[in-house]
């Protein structure tokens, strides 16, 4: 059962339609589609759905759902919501009100001292000239995954929601060879990887479930998916299931590089993963996906 809970729109950074994109989803051969626009934030931000939206957008996703639901593509709606510490948690009012069928908690924003807040998958330049206003006393980019893992532990704690987005985002700009070393940390260090297991930790026992996540390969931004191999054998370890996502921004992101996500989860130790359909969560093969 191919499914992807994953999926932009031109609610928020996608550049096709909602009605678009479950036509090439249904062509592509999947038989589940989540929808999880950007979710609205308290201040402007480009790639976000307005919050004035919201309704229109629940409208259009349901009527898409019965649309397709004849023709054997499960359509479901959801929201990525950002955790931004103080401004926006997956537990705000607003979202537990929306009615979605799932949602995705991920971490984007990071505030550190000198730079202010800033993404950490924004363009690769933007991000160098931020990290270069660090003013903290620590390595600046040291200080960037901690700020990032300290931020998804906070994220996860609480929980409130069903999938945790791209679990080290923090590697976009990061252009890493494939010994680790990158441009700002190296992601074999052991600094850098307690700090990643610190917040894997977290979703031990919980029912949160994880990505292996190809949108950055799919849009050319890192050569692997996320999460790398240590920190999804960590998940392993820790019982956390996972999902493959394509976090899709154009019709042609979805069934991409799916083989790359099989062959990480097996690498991994993973034979089945987390399928959500008609409410409720169950597991089916690798090789079914
Ligand atoms: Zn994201
Ligand atoms: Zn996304």
């Amino acid at each position: 059962m191919r499914a992807n809970y994953h999926t932009h729109c031109d609610y928020c950074d996608g550049r096709a339609s909602a009605a678009e994109m479950a036509a090439a989803a249904a062509a592509a051969g999947y038989s589940i589609l989540g929808f999880s626009s950007h979710c609205p934030l308290p201040f402007p931000a480009d790639g976000n759905m307005e919050l004035s939206r919201l309704g229109e957008y629940r409208d259009e996703i349901r009527a898409l759902g019965r649309d397709w639901a004849e023709r054997g593509l499960e359509v479901l709606y959801g929201l990525e919501i950002d955790y931004i510490e103080v401004q926006c948690s997956p537990r705000d009012a607003v979202f537990a009100e929306a009615g979605l069928d799932f949602s995705i908690g991920s971490v984007h924003y990071i505030d550190l001292p000198g730079s202010g807040r800033f993404a950490v998958d924004y363009d690769g330049e933007e991000v160098a000239r931020w990290l270069s206003l660090y003013s903290g006393g620590k390595d600046a980019g040291r200080a960037f995954y901690e700020a990032y893992y300290e931020n998804l532990a906070r994220l996860i704690e609480p929980g409130g929601f069903d999938i945790l987005g791209h679990f080290d985002l923090v590697r976009k700009n990061n252009g890493a060879r494939p010994d680790g070393r990158g441009r700002y940390f190296d992601e074999s260090s052991a600094g850098y990887l307690d700090a990643a297991f610190a917040a894997a930790r977290l979703l031990k026992g919980t029912d949160i479930v994880a990505e292996i996540n190809v949108g950055g390969m799919a849009r050319g931004k890192v050569s692997s998916p996320y999460p790398i191999l240590p920190i999804l054998k960590e998940l392993r370890s820790l019982g956390v299931r996972i999902t493959f996502s394509a976090d899709a921004h154009a019709p042609g992101h979805l069934g991409a590089h799916l083989e790359d996500a099989r062959e990480l989860a097996r690498a991994a130790g993973y034979d089945s993963v987390a399928i959500l359909t008609r409410g409720s969560w169950t597991e089916t093969g690798i090789d079914e996906t």
